[in-house]
């Protein structure tokens, strides 16, 4: 999910757009908007999921598209998860 090249290269291309509005790669028919969505990471034998993580967010498929910086903090986040081996962890998104 987190590690998809392609996606990644997506959202750079929307980052620069003007609008920051693109069609969604997946259904090919929605456009994205600003919305939260929760993430569910999994590694290994840990689940974390984390809330409120802002992200573009078809409103065809729903299918959402994290920022770099977001992708990067949300892993940070579920780190300390992973560390401890806790099998599910729900934690809030930390601006
Ligand atoms: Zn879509």
């Amino acid at each position: 999910m987190l590690e998809n090249r392609s996606r990644l290269k997506w959202l750079e291309a929307a980052a620069r757009s003007e609008e920051n509005r693109m069609k969604c790669v997946i259904c090919k028919t929605g456009g994205t908007q600003a919305g939260d969505v929760t993430v569910t990471i999994q590694r290994g034998e840990s689940t974390v999921i984390i809330k409120n993580v802002p992200a573009q967010v078809c409103e065809n498929c729903g299918e959402y598209y994290l920022s770099d910086d977001i992708s990067e903090r949300v892993l940070a986040q579920s780190e300390n998860a992973v560390n401890a081996n806790t099998e599910i962890e729900i934690l809030c998104f930390a601006a």
